[in-house]
């Protein structure tokens, strides 16, 4: 799970160009399979998939270079209304820089319209906001994959709602939905609402990326 990318950074949701190349070349150096959630189900060895969340521009502006060069794909979750309204300070992509992404490295998938955090907002409040997600994609002509990463990375722990959320998706034909939880997920799997992500933070060696990759986390205990 990454956000944003940028030259130089030292914060834990940005990495700087310099490291992510070194990620991405030693997913290359080392076989993993890059896919796209809709291609979860081909089977292989060893498979990533990398995540990149809101719909920032520095993404539009590094990425396709960098996942050209090592042969990688990328998901990005696009949050509408970042992109509609923006987001803080930052720099968000256009409708149309998302449409002009090259399908070959990027899908798109869900992030919510308003991007709440789901342990404060109503299960009604959540499906309304997630057709609005669909919805604007749709009417700008942006396909998208029915997977949904989760605001902040939350939803409701407690059981009754954490299943009513669950339908909800369902109904909506959500396929999968990824919180971050920095496990590696094996499938198939019978918690296709809960995926967890690793957090690769912005300041990560290539040393604690290797770990992560493969343990998840950093702390074994
Ligand atoms: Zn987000």
């Amino acid at each position: 799970m990454y956000h944003q990318v940028e030259k130089e950074s030292s914060e834990d949701l940005t990495i700087n160009l310099e490291n992510l190349e070194k990620q991405f070349k030693y997913l290359k150096e080392k076989n993993y399979f890059p896919k796209f959630f809709t291609e979860i189900n081909i089977p292989s060895k060893k498979s990533v998939i990398l995540t990149f969340d809101d719909g920032y521009k520095n993404n539009f502006e590094y990425l396709p270079s960098l996942l050209e060069k090592y042969d990688l794909k990328a998901t990005i979750f696009i949050s509408t209304k970042f992109i509609q309204k923006g987001y803080k300070e930052y720099d968000m992509m256009t409708f149309e820089d998302i449409r002009n992404l090259n399908k070959k490295y990027f899908e798109i998938a869900l992030h919510t319209h308003a991007h709440e955090d789901f342990r404060n907002v109503s299960i009604d409040f959540i499906e309304s906001d997630l057709k609005k997600n669909m919805q604007l994609l749709t009417n700008e002509n942006i396909n998208y994959s029915t997977v949904l990463a989760y605001p902040y990375g939350k939803y409701p722990k407690e059981i009754a709602n954490k299943m009513k959320l669950f339908s909800t998706l369902k109904n909506l034909g959500i396929d999968f939905a990824l919180r971050i939880g920095n496990k590696v997920n094996y499938f198939p799997t019978n918690k296709p609402y809960e995926l967890c992500r690793i957090d690769i933070k912005g300041r990560d060696t290539i040393i604690k990326f290797k770990l992560k990759l493969i343990f998840g986390r950093l702390k074994l205990f």
